[in-house]
């Protein structure tokens, strides 16, 4: 591990150094240029000296006790708490984001909370959570921190989740998800245009990391589409959308349809109806996926993991609570003997839907 080399200061080795004098960070494809002092679109990392330095390294905008089920995941490990966190900043602008005050903070403001690694492993073990999410923001951006607590919880037996955009380039991506045990990736649509002109990024580098993660890794994967009235929701965008997921993906990624809510930027859509989000999912399982779910609104339907040979329900959830669970000790369905795909251990969990806010700092 490198030494600190000042508080809340990282050394960070994705960057190179430009002919022009200034310094390329290599993180992401966004690429910042920076001159002597500058901050790069993310905010958080910073250019100090000839190299790129990371400004919240072990610090938070603060510490959450989750259901898995919440990241979300629904074939990881179900019904157990996950000690989550964020920091600040972030590398693209979605002008729909519902962390707006993390992702748009200017640090100071919102990082209250702060752990080492090490103090993020024991707290979690100590609460009983069985695994740590790097959530709220990217975890990309804060890549430096989030490896070196994926590797103090591997230590202890706690496993990490990374909640993330998946914007980001090969290099990093690779060490990133070498040490994370499950991702949630976020494909905010299926069209670059809107890529660029609601989140100010692209989407290729998103789609390599999905068939990165799924194909060159061990990291368990699930896919969130946040499903936006009259931007992402038309039936031939969605139809395009699960039909790439299955056919780069496989039909066993689980894919979760969310709800948008009117927020930052974006105040002047509709809630997303139920009604689109059971489209959305009818449209993903008459192409062939086997899970696929929707979020952010109350269906029980929509909610439940079936098996994909013969349609028992496996795991019935009412919102981010387990109501029952039938998956036999193998992880197979009871009835048909199918095997669910997913990480899942004889029982469930038992958090619950409760959410605990945890301070760490002392
Ligand atoms: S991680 Fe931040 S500084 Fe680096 S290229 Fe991306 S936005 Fe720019």
């Amino acid at each position: 591990m490198v030494a600190e080399i000042a508080p809340g200061l990282h050394p960070t080795r994705y960057w190179h150094a430009l002919s022009d004098g200034r310094v390329q960070c290599d993180v992401c494809p966004r690429g910042c240029r920076l001159r002597e002092g500058q901050r790069g679109f993310c905010f958080v990392r910073r250019r100090r000296g000839n190299a790129v330095v990371l400004t919240t390294y072990g610090r938070s905008s603060g510490f959450c006790v989750d259901p898995i089920e919440k990241k979300p995941l629904n074939h990881f490990l179900p019904g157990t708490a996950v000690l989550s966190f964020g920091t600040a900043g972030c590398n693209l602008a979605c002008k729909f984001c519902q962390n707006w005050d993390i992702s748009t903070s200017r640090e100071t403001d919102t990082l209250a909370d702060a752990a080492s690694p090490e103090e993020l492993a024991a707290t979690a073990e100590r609460l009983g959570c069985r695994s740590v999410a790097f959530t709220y923001n990217d975890p990309v951006i804060f890549l430096e921190y989030a490896v070196d607590t994926a590797i103090a919880c591997r230590a202890r037996g706690i496993k990490t989740v990374a909640v993330t955009a998946g914007y980001v380039c090969p290099e990093p991506r690779a060490e990133l998800f070498a040490h994370v045990d499950a991702a949630n990736v976020d494909l905010k649509s299926f069209n670059d245009d809107f890529y660029r002109r609601i989140c100010s990024g692209r989407l290729a580098p998103v789609l390599e990391t999905l068939e990165y993660v799924r194909h060159e890794t061990t990291c368990w994967l699930e896919v969130t589409n946040l499903v936006i009235p009259g931007l992402n929701d038309s039936n031939e965008e969605l139809d395009a959308l699960t039909r790439w997921v299955i056919g780069h993906l496989g039909e066993d990624v689980p894919l979760h349809f969310s709800a948008f809510h009117p927020d930052y930027r974006l105040r002047d859509r509709p809630p997303t109806p139920a009604a689109t989000l059971r489209r959305a999912r009818a449209i993903a399982l008459a192409n062939g996926l086997r899970h696929a779910y929707v979020g952010n609104v109350r269906d029980p339907e929509g909610e439940t993991t079936f098996c994909h040979a013969c349609g028992e329900p496996l795991i019935v959830r009412d919102g981010y609570a387990i109501d029952a669970w039938r998956l036999d000790p193998t992880g197979r369905c009871p009835r048909c003997g199918a095997a669910c795909a997913g990480v899942f251990e004889e029982h469930p969990g038992d958090w619950g839907p409760r959410r605990l806010p945890v301070r760490i700092a002392r």
